[in-house]
Protein backbone atom coordinates (compact mmCIF):
# COMPACT_ATOMS: atom_id res chain seq x y z
CA UNK A 1 0.00 0.00 0.00
CA UNK A 2 1.20 3.36 -0.88
CA UNK A 3 0.26 6.28 1.15
CA UNK A 4 0.39 10.30 -0.04
CA UNK A 5 3.88 12.25 0.36
CA UNK A 6 2.28 15.26 1.51
CA UNK A 7 2.81 15.17 4.91
CA UNK A 8 7.04 16.27 5.34
CA UNK A 9 6.14 19.28 2.43
CA UNK A 10 3.33 20.57 4.57
CA UNK A 11 4.94 20.36 8.04
CA UNK A 12 5.96 23.80 9.14
CA UNK A 13 10.53 23.81 9.27
CA UNK A 14 10.60 25.47 12.79
CA UNK A 15 7.51 22.82 14.22
CA UNK A 16 8.76 19.55 15.42
CA UNK A 17 7.70 16.59 13.22
CA UNK A 18 5.64 13.91 14.80
CA UNK A 19 7.34 10.94 13.49
CA UNK A 20 4.43 8.49 14.82
CA UNK A 21 2.50 9.82 12.03
CA UNK A 22 4.63 8.97 8.87
CA UNK A 23 4.56 6.35 6.81
CA UNK A 24 7.84 4.30 5.53
CA UNK A 25 7.97 6.34 2.33
CA UNK A 26 7.52 9.69 4.57
CA UNK A 27 10.23 8.67 7.30
CA UNK A 28 12.49 7.69 4.48
CA UNK A 29 11.95 11.68 3.00
CA UNK A 30 12.70 12.97 6.32
CA UNK A 31 15.66 11.28 6.92
CA UNK A 32 16.96 11.58 3.26
CA UNK A 33 16.42 16.06 3.83
CA UNK A 34 18.12 15.40 7.02
CA UNK A 35 21.48 13.84 5.28
CA UNK A 36 21.41 10.58 6.78
CA UNK A 37 20.74 7.05 5.28
CA UNK A 38 17.32 5.90 4.27
CA UNK A 39 17.43 3.06 6.87
CA UNK A 40 17.17 5.14 9.49
CA UNK A 41 13.68 5.17 8.69
CA UNK A 42 13.21 1.65 9.41
CA UNK A 43 15.66 1.39 12.68
CA UNK A 44 13.41 4.38 13.82
CA UNK A 45 9.74 2.37 12.83
CA UNK A 46 11.05 -0.09 14.82
CA UNK A 47 11.67 1.45 18.14
CA UNK A 48 8.37 3.75 17.61
CA UNK A 49 6.00 0.64 16.42
CA UNK A 50 7.07 -2.72 17.97
CA UNK A 51 8.98 -1.35 20.81
CA UNK A 52 6.45 1.83 22.35
CA UNK A 53 9.64 3.58 22.54
CA UNK A 54 9.14 7.66 22.47
CA UNK A 55 12.35 9.21 23.62
CA UNK A 56 15.29 9.22 20.90
CA UNK A 57 17.97 8.42 23.79
CA UNK A 58 16.60 5.44 24.24
CA UNK A 59 17.09 4.24 20.52
CA UNK A 60 20.56 2.81 21.08
CA UNK A 61 21.04 1.87 17.66
CA UNK A 62 21.05 5.88 16.53
CA UNK A 63 24.42 7.65 16.69
CA UNK A 64 24.50 9.84 19.36
CA UNK A 65 24.60 13.07 17.13
CA UNK A 66 21.62 12.10 15.45
CA UNK A 67 19.64 11.79 18.97
CA UNK A 68 20.68 15.05 19.50
CA UNK A 69 19.47 16.31 16.28
CA UNK A 70 16.22 14.49 16.57
CA UNK A 71 14.92 16.02 19.83
CA UNK A 72 15.58 19.23 18.60
CA UNK A 73 13.67 18.36 15.51
CA UNK A 74 10.86 16.31 16.32
CA UNK A 75 9.29 14.06 18.76
CA UNK A 76 6.42 11.24 19.02
CA UNK A 77 3.46 12.09 20.43
CA UNK A 78 0.18 9.88 20.83
CA UNK A 79 -2.66 11.45 22.07
CA UNK A 80 -3.22 11.52 25.45
CA UNK A 81 -6.07 8.94 27.59
CA UNK A 82 -8.70 11.07 29.58
CA UNK A 83 -10.64 8.08 30.56
CA UNK A 84 -10.21 3.97 30.06
CA UNK A 85 -12.65 1.46 31.07
CA UNK A 86 -12.68 -1.95 31.10
CA UNK A 87 -16.07 -3.88 30.87
CA UNK A 88 -16.66 -7.56 32.55
CA UNK A 89 -15.99 -9.28 28.96
CA UNK A 90 -12.71 -7.81 28.40
CA UNK A 91 -13.78 -4.99 26.06
CA UNK A 92 -11.51 -2.18 26.57
CA UNK A 93 -12.31 1.44 26.07
CA UNK A 94 -10.65 4.59 25.86
CA UNK A 95 -11.72 8.47 25.45
CA UNK A 96 -8.69 10.38 23.94
CA UNK A 97 -7.79 13.50 24.54
CA UNK A 98 -6.28 15.39 20.75
CA UNK A 99 -5.28 18.58 21.05
CA UNK A 100 -7.77 21.60 20.94
CA UNK A 101 -9.90 19.70 24.12
CA UNK A 102 -11.59 17.15 22.38
CA UNK A 103 -12.24 13.16 22.74
CA UNK A 104 -12.71 11.04 20.28
CA UNK A 105 -13.25 7.36 21.30
CA UNK A 106 -11.51 3.79 20.78
CA UNK A 107 -12.72 0.43 22.09
CA UNK A 108 -11.16 -2.92 21.81
CA UNK A 109 -13.28 -5.99 21.51
CA UNK A 110 -11.66 -9.44 22.40
CA UNK A 111 -13.21 -12.75 20.88
CA UNK A 112 -11.33 -15.72 20.85
CA UNK A 113 -7.92 -15.21 19.87
CA UNK A 114 -8.75 -11.96 17.45
CA UNK A 115 -9.02 -8.41 19.18
CA UNK A 116 -10.53 -5.51 16.61
CA UNK A 117 -9.79 -2.31 17.51
CA UNK A 118 -12.33 0.29 16.16
CA UNK A 119 -10.68 3.82 15.29
CA UNK A 120 -11.86 6.89 15.01
CA UNK A 121 -10.94 8.94 12.21
CA UNK A 122 -12.42 12.33 12.84
CA UNK A 123 -13.76 14.30 16.18
CA UNK A 124 -17.32 14.18 15.57
CA UNK A 125 -19.30 13.99 11.42
CA UNK A 126 -20.61 16.56 9.09
CA UNK A 127 -22.77 13.64 7.49
CA UNK A 128 -25.87 13.80 9.93
CA UNK A 129 -27.05 10.12 9.88
CA UNK A 130 -30.06 10.81 12.17
CA UNK A 131 -29.06 7.33 14.51
CA UNK A 132 -25.50 7.99 14.78
CA UNK A 133 -24.61 10.45 18.36
CA UNK A 134 -21.49 10.94 16.61
CA UNK A 135 -23.19 13.21 13.33
CA UNK A 136 -25.46 14.84 16.59
CA UNK A 137 -22.18 16.29 17.63
CA UNK A 138 -21.58 17.94 14.46
CA UNK A 139 -18.38 18.24 12.36
CA UNK A 140 -15.22 19.53 14.90
CA UNK A 141 -12.00 18.50 12.71
CA UNK A 142 -10.06 15.69 10.95
CA UNK A 143 -7.87 13.60 13.16
CA UNK A 144 -4.16 13.50 11.79
CA UNK A 145 -2.46 10.40 10.88
CA UNK A 146 -0.55 10.45 14.45
CA UNK A 147 -3.73 10.44 16.24
CA UNK A 148 -5.55 7.98 14.46
CA UNK A 149 -2.32 5.36 14.89
CA UNK A 150 -1.70 6.64 17.93
CA UNK A 151 -5.08 4.74 19.02
CA UNK A 152 -3.51 1.67 17.68
CA UNK A 153 0.06 2.83 19.25
CA UNK A 154 -2.17 3.95 23.09
CA UNK A 155 -4.23 0.42 22.66
CA UNK A 156 -1.06 -2.00 22.99
CA UNK A 157 0.57 0.75 25.31
CA UNK A 158 -2.14 0.11 27.59
CA UNK A 159 -1.32 -3.62 27.80
CA UNK A 160 2.50 -2.79 28.28
CA UNK A 161 2.80 -5.90 25.50
CA UNK A 162 5.20 -4.05 23.35
CA UNK A 163 6.97 -7.55 22.14
CA UNK A 164 6.00 -8.95 24.75
CA UNK A 165 5.27 -12.50 23.14
CA UNK A 166 2.14 -12.83 24.38
CA UNK A 167 0.75 -13.05 21.23
CA UNK A 168 -0.87 -9.31 19.75
CA UNK A 169 -3.27 -7.03 21.55
CA UNK A 170 -4.58 -5.74 18.31
CA UNK A 171 -5.45 -8.17 15.40
CA UNK A 172 -7.74 -6.46 13.76
CA UNK A 173 -8.69 -2.99 12.90
CA UNK A 174 -11.71 -1.48 12.04
CA UNK A 175 -11.89 2.39 10.69
CA UNK A 176 -15.90 2.34 12.45
CA UNK A 177 -15.24 5.15 15.25
CA UNK A 178 -16.44 8.56 15.45
CA UNK A 179 -16.31 9.99 11.53
CA UNK A 180 -16.04 9.30 8.08
CA UNK A 181 -12.99 7.63 7.14
CA UNK A 182 -13.23 8.74 3.23
CA UNK A 183 -13.92 12.55 4.58
CA UNK A 184 -10.23 12.72 5.78
CA UNK A 185 -8.54 10.70 3.07
CA UNK A 186 -5.21 11.20 3.53
CA UNK A 187 -4.51 11.09 7.14
CA UNK A 188 -6.73 7.76 6.68
CA UNK A 189 -4.78 6.30 3.96
CA UNK A 190 -1.52 6.95 5.81
CA UNK A 191 -2.84 5.17 9.32
CA UNK A 192 -3.81 2.25 7.07
CA UNK A 193 -0.44 2.04 6.16
CA UNK A 194 1.13 2.13 8.85
CA UNK A 195 -1.12 -0.33 10.47
CA UNK A 196 -0.36 -2.82 7.16
CA UNK A 197 3.34 -1.99 7.08
CA UNK A 198 5.88 -4.55 8.80
CA UNK A 199 8.02 -2.30 9.94
CA UNK A 200 4.98 -1.20 12.01
CA UNK A 201 1.96 -3.30 12.74
CA UNK A 202 2.29 -6.00 10.41
CA UNK A 203 -1.87 -6.12 9.90
CA UNK A 204 -2.67 -8.08 6.96
CA UNK A 205 -5.17 -5.85 4.62
CA UNK A 206 -7.83 -8.51 4.74
CA UNK A 207 -7.56 -7.39 8.69
CA UNK A 208 -7.98 -3.87 7.94
CA UNK A 209 -11.80 -2.92 7.25
CA UNK A 210 -12.05 1.16 6.53
CA UNK A 211 -15.91 1.48 7.17
CA UNK A 212 -18.18 4.36 4.79
CA UNK A 213 -21.36 5.43 4.41
CA UNK A 214 -21.11 6.54 0.98
CA UNK A 215 -18.50 9.24 -0.21
CA UNK A 216 -18.73 7.92 -3.70
CA UNK A 217 -15.82 10.24 -5.29
CA UNK A 218 -13.28 9.46 -2.44
CA UNK A 219 -14.51 5.68 -2.80
CA UNK A 220 -13.71 5.81 -6.13
CA UNK A 221 -10.13 6.84 -5.95
CA UNK A 222 -9.49 4.75 -2.82
CA UNK A 223 -8.07 1.80 -5.05
CA UNK A 224 -5.20 4.11 -5.98
CA UNK A 225 -4.24 4.11 -2.21
CA UNK A 226 -5.42 1.36 -0.35
CA UNK A 227 -6.39 -2.12 -0.83
CA UNK A 228 -7.43 -2.85 2.71
CA UNK A 229 -11.46 -4.66 3.54
CA UNK A 230 -14.41 -2.37 2.81
CA UNK A 231 -17.58 -1.79 4.61
CA UNK A 232 -20.39 0.03 3.24
CA UNK A 233 -22.90 1.44 5.62
CA UNK A 234 -26.17 1.11 4.01
CA UNK A 235 -29.27 0.94 6.39
CA UNK A 236 -32.15 0.66 3.93
CA UNK A 237 -32.75 -1.12 0.74
CA UNK A 238 -34.54 1.84 -1.30
CA UNK A 239 -33.17 5.11 -1.97
CA UNK A 240 -36.87 6.97 -0.26
CA UNK A 241 -35.39 5.42 2.90
CA UNK A 242 -31.96 5.98 2.86
CA UNK A 243 -32.24 9.22 1.88
CA UNK A 244 -34.25 9.80 4.68
CA UNK A 245 -31.51 8.36 7.68
CA UNK A 246 -28.38 8.44 5.87
CA UNK A 247 -28.14 12.11 4.18
CA UNK A 248 -25.23 12.00 1.83
CA UNK A 249 -27.59 9.14 0.16
CA UNK A 250 -29.56 12.82 -1.81
CA UNK A 251 -26.02 13.11 -3.42
CA UNK A 252 -24.66 9.66 -3.87
CA UNK A 253 -27.25 6.89 -4.39
CA UNK A 254 -27.64 3.51 -3.33
CA UNK A 255 -26.95 2.42 -7.08
CA UNK A 256 -23.80 4.43 -7.51
CA UNK A 257 -22.93 3.93 -4.04
CA UNK A 258 -22.87 -0.11 -5.13
CA UNK A 259 -21.00 0.39 -8.46
CA UNK A 260 -18.00 2.04 -6.78
CA UNK A 261 -17.91 -0.82 -4.04
CA UNK A 262 -17.61 -3.35 -6.48
CA UNK A 263 -14.88 -1.35 -8.38
CA UNK A 264 -13.30 -1.02 -5.72
CA UNK A 265 -12.95 -5.01 -5.60
CA UNK A 266 -12.79 -5.25 -8.42
CA UNK A 267 -9.18 -3.38 -7.88
CA UNK A 268 -7.86 -5.85 -5.97
CA UNK A 269 -5.57 -8.39 -6.67
CA UNK A 270 -7.57 -11.03 -4.33
CA UNK A 271 -10.64 -11.54 -6.03
CA UNK A 272 -12.16 -13.65 -3.19
CA UNK A 273 -13.08 -10.50 -1.12
CA UNK A 274 -16.20 -9.17 -0.71
CA UNK A 275 -17.88 -6.31 0.66
CA UNK A 276 -19.25 -5.90 3.81
CA UNK A 277 -22.82 -4.20 3.59
CA UNK A 278 -23.74 -2.91 7.31
CA UNK A 279 -27.44 -2.47 8.27
CA UNK A 280 -28.11 -0.92 11.25
CA UNK A 281 -31.44 -2.19 12.33
CA UNK A 282 -34.05 0.36 13.83
CA UNK A 283 -37.24 -0.67 15.08
CA UNK A 284 -40.19 0.52 13.10
CA UNK A 285 -38.22 1.62 10.53
CA UNK A 286 -36.00 -0.63 8.27
CA UNK A 287 -36.45 -3.75 10.03
CA UNK A 288 -39.82 -5.35 8.13
CA UNK A 289 -39.57 -8.87 6.83
CA UNK A 290 -40.77 -6.72 3.66
CA UNK A 291 -37.72 -4.77 3.85
CA UNK A 292 -35.68 -7.73 4.21
CA UNK A 293 -36.76 -8.97 1.28
CA UNK A 294 -36.64 -6.18 -0.40
CA UNK A 295 -32.89 -5.64 0.55
CA UNK A 296 -32.07 -8.89 -0.89
CA UNK A 297 -33.70 -8.59 -3.95
CA UNK A 298 -31.07 -5.68 -4.17
CA UNK A 299 -28.40 -7.30 -3.00
CA UNK A 300 -29.22 -10.58 -5.35
CA UNK A 301 -25.59 -11.32 -7.04
CA UNK A 302 -23.44 -8.30 -5.43
CA UNK A 303 -20.77 -9.81 -4.09
CA UNK A 304 -21.26 -9.33 -0.27
CA UNK A 305 -21.72 -10.78 3.45
CA UNK A 306 -24.03 -8.55 5.58
CA UNK A 307 -23.33 -7.69 9.16
CA UNK A 308 -26.68 -6.86 10.89
CA UNK A 309 -26.16 -3.95 13.76
CA UNK A 310 -29.08 -3.92 16.05
CA UNK A 311 -29.50 0.09 16.92
CA UNK A 312 -26.96 1.11 20.07
CA UNK A 313 -29.45 3.47 22.39
CA UNK A 314 -28.09 6.78 23.17
CA UNK A 315 -30.04 9.87 25.22
CA UNK A 316 -32.42 11.28 22.83
CA UNK A 317 -32.33 9.46 20.37
CA UNK A 318 -35.58 9.08 18.72
CA UNK A 319 -35.20 5.39 17.93
CA UNK A 320 -35.47 2.75 18.89
CA UNK A 321 -33.08 -1.08 18.85
CA UNK A 322 -35.45 -3.99 17.42
CA UNK A 323 -36.58 -6.78 19.45
CA UNK A 324 -34.64 -10.16 19.26
CA UNK A 325 -37.11 -11.78 17.20
CA UNK A 326 -37.79 -9.02 14.73
CA UNK A 327 -33.24 -9.46 14.55
CA UNK A 328 -34.00 -13.18 13.54
CA UNK A 329 -37.09 -12.51 11.31
CA UNK A 330 -34.88 -10.12 9.11
CA UNK A 331 -31.63 -12.42 9.68
CA UNK A 332 -33.89 -15.32 8.70
CA UNK A 333 -35.10 -13.84 5.09
CA UNK A 334 -31.51 -13.18 3.91
CA UNK A 335 -30.06 -16.35 5.09
CA UNK A 336 -32.99 -18.40 3.16
CA UNK A 337 -32.00 -15.88 0.03
CA UNK A 338 -28.44 -17.19 0.39
CA UNK A 339 -26.95 -14.27 2.03
CA UNK A 340 -23.94 -14.84 4.31
CA UNK A 341 -25.75 -12.58 7.44
CA UNK A 342 -23.58 -11.73 10.56
CA UNK A 343 -25.37 -10.21 13.84
CA UNK A 344 -22.93 -7.77 15.24
CA UNK A 345 -23.42 -8.59 19.32
CA UNK A 346 -23.55 -5.86 21.97
CA UNK A 347 -19.53 -5.66 24.13
CA UNK A 348 -19.19 -3.92 26.51
CA UNK A 349 -22.49 -2.83 27.55
CA UNK A 350 -21.48 -1.58 31.22
CA UNK A 351 -19.14 0.64 29.44
CA UNK A 352 -21.36 2.32 26.88
CA UNK A 353 -18.86 0.38 24.22
CA UNK A 354 -20.87 1.31 21.30
CA UNK A 355 -20.10 4.10 18.74
CA UNK A 356 -19.91 7.36 20.12
CA UNK A 357 -21.50 6.42 23.43
CA UNK A 358 -18.34 6.96 25.50
CA UNK A 359 -17.73 10.13 24.13
CA UNK A 360 -21.56 11.78 25.21
CA UNK A 361 -21.23 10.15 28.49
CA UNK A 362 -17.83 11.72 29.41
CA UNK A 363 -19.16 14.76 27.68
CA UNK A 364 -22.57 14.97 29.68
CA UNK A 365 -20.78 14.00 32.83
CA UNK A 366 -18.19 16.92 32.60
CA UNK A 367 -21.37 18.96 31.42
CA UNK A 368 -23.42 17.89 34.60
CA UNK A 369 -20.66 18.51 36.58
CA UNK A 370 -20.20 22.08 35.50
CA UNK A 371 -23.82 22.96 35.53
CA UNK A 372 -23.97 21.37 39.18
CA UNK A 373 -20.93 23.93 40.13
CA UNK A 374 -22.96 26.66 38.68
CA UNK A 375 -25.87 25.82 40.86
CA UNK A 376 -28.16 24.80 37.48
CA UNK A 377 -30.07 21.54 37.77
CA UNK A 378 -29.32 18.80 35.45
CA UNK A 379 -32.28 18.39 33.88
CA UNK A 380 -31.84 22.17 32.55
CA UNK A 381 -28.43 20.42 30.87
CA UNK A 382 -30.32 17.29 29.59
CA UNK A 383 -32.81 19.95 27.70
CA UNK A 384 -30.09 21.92 26.82
CA UNK A 385 -27.03 19.34 25.76
N1 LIG B 1 -18.69 6.90 9.24
C1 LIG B 1 -18.47 5.56 8.93
C2 LIG B 1 -17.79 4.77 10.02
C3 LIG B 1 -18.19 5.03 11.44
S1 LIG B 1 -19.75 4.46 11.99
C4 LIG B 1 -19.77 4.89 8.53
O1 LIG B 1 -20.82 5.47 8.73
O2 LIG B 1 -19.68 3.80 7.97
C5 LIG B 1 -19.58 2.67 12.02
C6 LIG B 1 -20.92 1.95 11.85
O3 LIG B 1 -21.76 2.10 13.00
C7 LIG B 1 -21.72 2.47 10.67
O4 LIG B 1 -22.29 1.41 9.94
C8 LIG B 1 -22.78 3.29 11.37
O5 LIG B 1 -23.89 3.50 10.57
C9 LIG B 1 -23.07 2.46 12.59
N2 LIG B 1 -23.76 3.18 13.67
C10 LIG B 1 -23.66 4.50 13.97
N3 LIG B 1 -24.43 4.79 15.05
C11 LIG B 1 -25.01 3.63 15.42
C12 LIG B 1 -25.92 3.29 16.48
N4 LIG B 1 -26.36 4.19 17.36
N5 LIG B 1 -26.30 2.01 16.57
C13 LIG B 1 -25.84 1.07 15.71
N6 LIG B 1 -25.00 1.34 14.70
C14 LIG B 1 -24.58 2.61 14.55
FE1 LIG C 1 -20.82 10.02 10.29
FE2 LIG C 1 -20.80 7.33 10.07
FE3 LIG C 1 -22.16 8.56 12.06
FE4 LIG C 1 -23.05 8.73 9.55
S1 LIG C 1 -22.88 6.85 10.81
S2 LIG C 1 -22.91 10.45 11.03
S3 LIG C 1 -21.13 8.83 8.43
S4 LIG C 1 -19.96 8.57 11.78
Amino acid sequence: MTAPDQLIATTPVNDRVNLLGLTRQQLETFFIDLGEKRFRAQQVMKWIHHRGVRDFADMTDLSQSLRTRLDEIAEITPPAIAEQHDSQDGTRKWAIAVDGGSLVEAVLIPEGDRATLCVSSQVGCSLDCTFCSTGKQGFQRDLTAAEIIGQVWLAINSYDAWQSGKGRVVTNVVMMGMGEPLLNFDNVVSAMSLMCDDLAYGLSKRKVTLSTSGVVPNLDRLAEWADVSLAVSLHAPNDALRDQIVPINRKYPIERLLASAKAYLNAQTDKKRVVTIEYTLLAGVNDSVEQARELAALLKDYPCKINLIPFNDFPNSGYQRPSGNAVSRFWQVLTDAGFVVTVRTTRGDDIDAACGQLVGEVVDRTRRAERHRAGRGDQTLLESG
